[in-house]
C-alpha cells in the first residue's frame, strides 16, 4: 500500500526533475539556436548582398569604358589644341553635359597635360571644374602613363564621393590632354538606407568609403600603415581628420570552417556580418545584418520550448498524479474486497461453528428425549406398579385371609363358612381377572374391525350392559329417528360409552338424585354426548384426565386407565374425545367421529 503510493510520488519528482534538466539543456542550447537563427538571418542577406555588388559593380563597368570611347571625339582634340578659343570651349562644355547627362554620370571633364581642367559637363556649376586643376589625382597621372586611370575619393570641389575613371586624349601618337568621368556614389547609399541591414564598402586600406550610416564615412576598420596615410593626404583622396578607426570586434560563426559569417560588433551594436568583392575597384563590399531580431527569435523559441517542456511536464504529472490515485483505489477496493473476504470468511466459519453448535445441541436434545422418554416410560412403569401392586396385593391378602380362615372353618367342621370363604376367594379372583383384562386392552389393540358403525345400536348396547347400575339412575336418551352411521370398531366404541357411562355412575355414586344425558347428533362429524350431574371434572382432572393411571378414585376404585383407553381408541378411528364441564354443573364427555356411508356390507358385518 505505501510503497504504491509513493512509486506514483517519485515518478512526478522524476518528471520535476526531468522538466528542470530539459529546461536547462534549453537554456544551454540557447546560444546554438541563436547561431542558426543568426545563420539564417545572414543567408536571408546574402541575396541583397549579391544584389548591391551587382549594381555597384554594373556601374563601374559601364563607366569604366566611357572615357575612352570620350577622348576618341574630334571636338576634344580641338578643344585642347585651342583651349582658349571662346567659340569652341563653351560648345565642348555644352557637349559634355549632354553627354553627361546621357551616359548618367556626375561629370565628364578634359584635362590638359598639367591637369588643368579646359572643358566640363558642369561648366554651369558654381563647383565648376573649368581652370581647376587635378594633376595630384592618380587616374590623371595614370591616364598619362598607362592608359586607363581610375580612382575613386572624395571630390575636393564637389564634396561628393566618386568614382573616377580616366584616359588620355591621343593625337597622332600624342597625348595631348586627359579625359576623366566621375560616377557619383552618393545615390547607392539612398537605396541601400531601405534595407533593415547596413552595407558598407570599404577600400583596399580597409576605409569605409560608402555606407547608408554617414557617420561611418571615411573610418578606418583596421589600422592605417603610414604609407597608406601619406599617400591619401598625397592623393587628397579622404579628408585626413575623419580617418578614425571604428571600435568594432569580430567573432567567426562558422568556427570550424574559418570562414563564411562572422559576428561583428560596433560600439553597442551586433551585426552577422559577410563579404564580397569588387576586384577591379578594390572593393569589399559588407552587409550588416543586426543581430537583434535573430537574437530575439533565439529567445522566443527558447521559451517556446521551455514552455512545451513544462506544458509536457504538467501533462506527465497529472497522467501519473491520476494513475497514482487511481492505483490508490485499486488498493483500497482491493483492500476493502479482502476484508469483506475475511469477514465473509470469518462469518462462514462463525456459521459453520453455529451448526455445528446446533447439530450437537439437536443430538443433545435427541439424547435428552429419549432419556426423558425412558424415564417418562419408567415414570409410567412405576406408577402402573404400584397401582398394580396395590390393587393386586390387597385381594391376595385376602385370598391369603380367607384361605386360612376356610382351612380353619373345614377343620372344625364348619364347612358353610368355609364354602363362603371359598366364594369370597373366587370372587377375588375374579376381581384379579378383571384388573388384568384392563390391562391387556390397555397394552394390546383388540382385533376388532373399523369401519361404518350405527351409532344407535352402540348406544343401546352399552345402556343394555350397563341396565344393573343404571336402574336407579334417570336416564335421557335424546336419539334420533334416522340411523347416524359414524367410521369405528363397534365393540370398541361400546367399551368407551360403557366407560364414559362408568365414570358417570362412580361421579354421583353418593349421590340422592342421579341423572344421565345421553345425547346422539348425525352430520359430517357425528357425536355421542355422555352427561352427567356430578360435581365435575376438577382442575387436575381437565388437564390430565386422559393420561394412563390418572384417577382421583380411592385405591382399588379405579385405575386410571378407563379415559386413557377410551382416548386412544376414539383416536384410532380418526376422531376425537372430549372433556368439559358442563355450565350448568356436571361433566360433559364427548365422543366426535367421522361420518361413514352404511355399505350393505358393511351393516351386515355389525
Ligand atoms: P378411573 O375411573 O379408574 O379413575 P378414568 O380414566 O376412567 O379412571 O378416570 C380418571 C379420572 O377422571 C377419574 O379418577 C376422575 O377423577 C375423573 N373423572 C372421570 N369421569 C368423571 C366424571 N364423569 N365426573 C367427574 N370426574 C370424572
Amino acid at each position: 500500500m505505501r510503497t504504491r503510493a509513493t512509486r506514483p510520488r517519485r515518478a512526478i519528482w522524476l518528471v520535476a526533475l526531468a522538466v528542470c534538466a530539459a529546461l536547462i539543456g534549453v537554456l544551454a542550447a540557447q546560444p546554438r539556436i541563436e547561431r542558426l537563427y543568426l545563420r539564417q538571418a545572414g543567408a536571408e542577406d546574402a541575396a541583397t548582398l549579391r544584389l548591391a555588388t551587382q549594381v555597384l559593380r554594373g556601374a563601374l563597368e559601364r563607366t569604366e569604358a566611357l572615357p575612352a570611347l570620350l577622348a576618341e571625339r574630334q571636338i576634344l582634340h580641338q578643344t585642347l589644341a585651342e583651349p582658349e578659343n571662346e567659340g569652341l570651349v563653351p560648345f565642348t562644355n555644352e557637349m559634355l553635359r549632354q553627354a553627361a547627362l546621357s551616359l548618367d554620370v556626375s561629370d565628364i571633364y578634359v584635362m590638359d597635360l598639367d591637369g588643368r581642367t579646359i572643358a566640363t559637363s558642369n561648366y554651369r556649376s558654381d563647383t565648376s571644374f573649368l581652370g581647376r586643376s587635378f594633376s595630384f589625382r592618380p587616374y590623371f597621372t595614370d591616364a598619362l602613363g598607362a592608359g586607363l586611370g581610375r580612382f575613386h575619393a572624395l571630390g575636393t570641389t564637389s564634396g561628393q564621393r566618386g568614382y573616377f575613371f580616366a584616359a588620355p586624349v591621343i593625337d597622332n601618337t600624342q597625348i595631348i590632354g586627359v579625359v576623366a568621368v566621375k560616377l557619383s556614389l552618393d545615390g547607392f547609399e539612398e537605396a541601400w538606407a531601405e534595407s533593415a541591414s547596413t552595407i558598407m564598402v570599404t577600400d583596399i586600406n580597409n576605409v569605409i568609403f560608402l555606407s547608408d550610416r554617414p557617420e561611418w564615412h571615411f573610418r578606418t576598420i583596421a589600422p592605417l600603415p603610414d604609407a597608406a596615410l601619406e599617400e591619401i593626404a598625397l592623393t587628397r583622396q579622404y579628408p585626413a581628420e575623419r580617418l578614425r578607426p571604428l571600435s568594432l570586434r569580430t567573432e567567426s560563426l562558422d568556427p570550424d570552417l574559418g570562414f563564411g559569417l562572422e559576428l561583428l560588433e560596433v560600439g553597442d551594436e551586433t551585426f552577422v556580418n559577410q563579404t564580397a568583392l569588387i576586384a577591379a575597384a578594390g572593393w569589399r563590399v559588407s552587409i550588416l545584418t543586426p543581430t537583434g531580431p535573430a537574437t530575439q527569435q533565439a529567445w522566443t523559441t527558447v521559451s517556446l520550448l521551455g514552455l512545451v517542456i513544462v506544458i509536457a511536464g504538467l501533462i506527465l504529472a497529472s497522467v501519473l498524479g491520476r494513475r497514482a490515485r487511481l492505483m490508490e483505489r485499486l488498493a483500497a477496493e482491493q483492500s476493502l474486497a479482502s476484508l469483506l473476504e475475511a469477514r465473509v470468511t470469518e462469518r462462514t466459519a462463525a456459521l459453520k461453528s453455529e451448526v455445528e453448535e446446533r447439530r450437537a445441541t439437536e443430538d443433545r436434545l435427541r439424547a435428552t428425549q429419549k432419556e426423558l422418554v425412558q424415564a417418562g416410560k419408567l415414570a409410567a412403569l412405576g406408577s402402573m406398579s404400584a397401582a398394580l401392586s396395590h390393587e393386586f396385593n390387597q385381594p391376595l391378602a385376602a385370598v391369603k385371609a380367607y384361605a386360612e380362615n376356610a382351612g380353619t372353618f373345614l377343620d372344625r367342621g364348619r364347612s358353610s363358612e368355609a364354602r363362603e370363604n371359598i366364594n369370597r376367594i373366587s370372587g377375588m379372583a375374579d376381581r384379579m381377572a378383571s384388573i388384568s383384562r384392563h390391562l391387556r386392552n390397555f397394552a394390546r389393540r383388540p382385533q376388532d374391525r373399523t369401519g361404518p358403525v350405527s351409532l344407535k345400536s352402540v348406544v343401546d348396547d352399552a345402556i343394555e350392559l350397563m341396565q344393573p347400575r343404571l336402574r336407579a339412575v334417570d336416564l335421557h336418551y335424546d336419539c334420533p329417528p334416522d340411523e347416524i352411521w359414524a367410521r369405528g370398531g363397534p365393540v370398541r366404541l361400546q367399551q368407551v360409552v360403557v366407560n364414559l357411562l362408568g365414570n358417570a355412575l362412580d361421579a354421583m355414586e353418593h349421590m340422592e338424585n342421579q341423572r344421565i344425558e345421553i345425547a346422539l347428533t348425525g352430520g359430517d362429524d357425528p357425536k355421542i354426548a355422555v352427561r352427567d350431574f356430578g360435581p365435575g371434572l376438577s382442575e387436575d382432572a381437565l388437564e390430565q384426565a386422559f393420561d394412563p393411571f390418572f384417577t382421583t378414585k380411592d385405591p382399588g376404585q379405579g385405575l386410571g386407565l378407563g379415559l386413557s383407553i377410551s382416548y386412544n381408541i376414539v383416536r384410532d378411528f380418526g376422531g376425537q374425545l372430549a372433556a368439559s364441564n358442563h355450565p350448568q354443573g356436571g361433566a360433559v364427555f364427548r365422543i366426535i367421529l367421522e361420518a361413514a356411508d352404511p355399505a350393505p356390507a358393511e351393516v351386515a358385518a355389525q
